[in-house]
């Protein structure tokens, strides 16, 4: 019987390419989500258990009953701006549950955890390539709320053994090229299904949030991961944390491309990969935009051998597209 991986927020976006890339790797990955954002479609590769990360009672049932071998930690909320509005919501909705659900692996024994972290957890720095080193200022409550959960794990690590694997990263895009999963957020605030809504008319224009920055063509830039890479990241890590047995705490992992693209330019890419025109309006900034956000991942190059194979912006906008004609869920 092959092992079980408790994958939180498997019904979601990258959860559920985690969860092909467990199934892929040999594993049964255990989706736990309460379905507020993701997609009871979306859970397809293994078991699926309904449940909230607040409850830790149902949380203790799942683990005796699936006996996990390890833990992958998505579930999240991860919208800047409602994080700016309502920072309650993520110091609870983020730590409180995640605290419960660390509390709940240790009491189960299951002490190997793949943490999805961010780099919104560094904040802003001023356009340099970011490592794992980079000191952490986090700019609003999200970022704030997953690095408060990187410490929480560093101190299971020494009080309980608990041995983690954090991941930060930005942007993730693209679909699964099998278009089995995919990228389906309601309502939408990403740029490239966006900028593929106004493609098939699902909305009027893409509205470009700035063209005042000092950049070459004055928008942002981006650092822009294909999801399937970043689940690779995760299933490596995971694989490696079994194998090698580091120290119990956390091992930090950024996973970027090192190089960005400014909004225009994943527009232009848009508009060649789908050779349909891209309408477009110019608007004012957003606010907590910053001007450039990249990553590099030579630490996890060097210690996990992973590297970025298909983060091309015609791949990731390719498999966006064909997953986007595909439907989404929930229709
Ligand atoms: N963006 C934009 N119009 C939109 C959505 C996003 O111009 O309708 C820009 C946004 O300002 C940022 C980039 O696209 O520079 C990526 O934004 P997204 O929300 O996808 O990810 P973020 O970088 O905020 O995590």
């Amino acid at each position: 019987m092959a092992d079980k991986v408790l994958v939180t927020g498997g019904a979601g976006y990258i959860g559920s390419h985690a969860c092909k890339a467990l199934a892929a790797a040999g594993y049964i990955p255990l989706t736990y989500d309460n379905l507020w954002t993701g997609w009871r479609e979306a859970v397809k590769f293994g078991p699926f258990e309904e449940g909230d990360l607040h409850d830790r009672a149902r949380l203790d049932a799942v683990f005796a009953e699936h006996k996990p071998v390890a833990v992958m930690h998505f579930a999240a909320l991860s919208q800047v701006g409602e994080a700016m509005r309502e920072p309650g919501k993520y110091w609870r909705g983020n730590v409180c549950a995640s605290l419960t659900l660390i509390e709940a692996a240790v009491a189960a024994g299951c002490l190997d955890f793949v943490f999805s972290s961010t780099c919104a957890t560094y904040g802003d720095h001023d356009g340099v390539v970011l490592d794992e080193n980079t000191p952490q200022t986090p700019l609003n409550s999200y970022g704030a709320s997953k690095r408060a959960i990187e410490d929480m794990l560093r101190d299971f690590g020494a009080a309980h053994g608990l041995r983690s694997v954090v991941f930060r990263y930005f942007n993730v895009a693209g679909a699964d090229p099998e278009a089995e999963v995919g990228e389906f957020h309601q309502p939408e605030t990403h740029l490239i299904p966006l900028i593929l809504d106004a493609i098939d008319g699902k909305r009027p224009a893409l509205t470009v949030f700035g063209t005042d920055y000092p950049t070459a063509d004055g928008t942002c830039i981006r650092d822009y991961v294909h999801v399937m890479d970043l689940v690779d990241a995760h299933v490596l890590g995971l694989n490696w944390l079994r194998k090698t047995r580091p120290a119990p705490g956390i091992e930090v992992f950024c996973l970027g491309t090192g190089s960005g693209f400014s909004v225009r330019e994943v527009i232009e890419h848009a508009r060649r990969t789908t050779n349909r025109e891209v309408p477009v309006n110019d608007g004012p900034r957003r606010e907590g935009d910053a001007v450039q956000l990249v990553s590099g991942s030579r630490r996890a190059g060097e210690v996990l051998g992973w590297q970025a194979e298909r983060s091309t912006l015609p791949q990731m906008i390719g498999d966006a597209w064909r997953w986007h004609q595909s439907g989404g869920y929930g229709g």
